[in-house]
């Protein structure tokens, strides 16, 4: 099977009906507005470049904005030319990042006419108090409501859930994963909150009333939903934002571009742990067996997951070994 590959075309802000606190998409995607011209000659540019990998299942993804909310000539504009480099084989389909309070049947019937399969909600919280303290000006049951009209209309969605957003908790955080998976989400995203200079969240820093994670809570916040997804088939496509110029520069939050290798590796320690159990590792030697591409995991960042590990359980000693016949995110462990 064909590895799947997002072509990514960023339009940043397009369609937004205001900016959430804690966004930036300028710094996050490090482009513009620009004009009509401008931005097809930019699509078509991107698309010259990645069309020639034939090894993927290519599909043109329009990201960094409120997509079904863009003025409908230039929405329009945007999927025939899309629909142009599908007809000649460069990519199969398009997938498209919307707000949850712009999708109704209308939308839908445009998407599908220019073979748009899939859409990335941005969900960010199924917590009412915080969406209304991210500036969100959406809630919850908007999501409900988009993403029955999804199921509905047979759109494959993407849920994108924020951690640490004001007023969130780890508890609110694990009810938003339960319910994009409740809600029939196929892939999910999480993104750790990063503050950016200039937003409102910046100044709510500044001011002391907006506390941000730090990487490794982050982290493991992320490791929970992780767990959530995993447990009821959702894909996690990403967990933290591209690593950047913008996302390095930004002055405060998790803004290590890497923050998903460490979740993932606090996810493997935690289930290390639990594969132990009550086990008492006293002068005992503990290894732990993981698939190979996943040995970084644990032992990069410093080596915090594994020593995660070692502090829960204080085995006498304690190795990370790789063995292909592992499956992902369910680690071995070997006690002698
Ligand atoms: S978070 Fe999404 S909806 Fe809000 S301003 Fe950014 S791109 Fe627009």
């Amino acid at each position: 099977m064909k590895k799947h590959r997002n072509l990514p075309f960023f339009v940043p802000f397009a369609g937004c009906p205001f900016r959430c606190a804690f966004c930036d998409q300028e710094r996050i995607t490090g482009r513009c507005d620009p004009t009509p011209e401008e931005e097809l000659s930019s699509l078509d540019r991107m698309l010259a470049i990645c069309g020639d990998i034939s090894d993927t299942e290519n599909q043109i993804a329009f990201f960094g904005g409120s997509f079904t909310n863009l003025p409908r000539e230039r929405m329009e504009r945007l999927l025939r030319r899309a629909n142009d480099w599908i007809d000649r084989g460069v990519a199969g389909s398009v997938r498209v990042s919307t707000r949850p309070d712009c999708i109704d049947r209308d939308v839908l019937a445009l998407l599908r006419k220019y073979r748009v399969t899939d859409v990335e909600l941005g969900v960010q919280s199924m917590d009412d108090r915080v969406l209304s303290a991210s500036g969100r000006g959406h809630t919850a049951d908007d999501t409900r409501r988009a993403a029955s009209l999804l199921r509905e209309e047979g759109f494959r969605f993407a849920g994108q859930m924020m951690l640490g957003l004001p007023s969130s908790t780890p508890a609110s955080e694990i009810a938003t994963a339960e319910e994009i998976c409740a809600l029939g989400a196929s892939e999910a995203r999480i993104y750790p909150t990063v503050v950016f200079a200039g937003t409102a969240l910046y100044r709510e820093t500044l001011a002391g009333r907006y506390v941000p994670l730090d990487d490794l809570t982050a982290a493991v916040r992320a490791a929970n939903c992780m767990e959530i997804f995993l447990a009821h088939g959702v894909q996690v496509l990403k967990v933290g934002l591209q690593a950047s110029e913008g996302l390095a520069g930004a002055p405060f939050g998790p803004r290590d571009g890497s923050i998903g290798e460490l979740a993932a590796g606090m996810l493997y320690a935690k289930r290390a742990v639990e594969a132990v159990g009550t086990e008492c590792l006293a002068g005992k030697r503990l290894t732990v067996f993981v698939p190979p591409k996943d040995l970084s995991k644990l032992t990069g960042h410093g080596g915090i997951a594994k020593e995660a590990i070692r502090d829960s359980l204080r085995p006498a000693e304690l190795f990370i070994r790789t063995d292909a016949s592992v499956r992902p995110f369910l680690p071995v462990c070997r006690v002698d």
